[in-house]
């Protein structure tokens, strides 16, 4: 099955519901990401808003795209904790990053979302 921007969409709304975000103003765009990256996420939770990048060269699998969806989703959540966990760890925030990137990472792979 290819991956088309209409897949995405259809994916993303689906996930945006699944994990209880359908509220937030997400807007999704097909560039600016790193060519070895499958997507980013830009958010300003504050005003629950994000822009979503996907990377469509990379994202060909609707397996591969549907734990990228839930992996940038939860980096949309986790994105301000780590923000200000950041502020107090100081120097020491790199390893809050990478915290955030495996517990990201983790629950991306979390074998529920074969079932769904
Ligand atoms: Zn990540």
């Amino acid at each position: 099955m290819e991956v088309t921007i209409e897949t995405v969409r259809v994916e993303l709304d689906k996930y945006l519901k699944l994990m209880n975000l359908a509220h937030w103003e997400i807007t999704v765009v097909y560039e600016g990401v790193d060519k070895d990256n499958f997507a980013t996420v830009d958010s300003l939770p504050a005003y629950m808003r994000a822009e979503l990048a996907f990377n469509l060269d990379l994202l060909q699998d609707i397996t591969v795209l549907r734990k990228k969806i839930v992996h940038e989703l939860l980096h949309m959540q986790l994105g301000q904790y780590t923000d200000v966990a950041n502020i107090f760890a100081g120097a020491k925030k790199k390893i809050l990053n990478e915290l955030e990137e495996r517990i990201v990472t983790e629950i991306e792979r979390w074998p529920l979302w074969e079932k769904i």
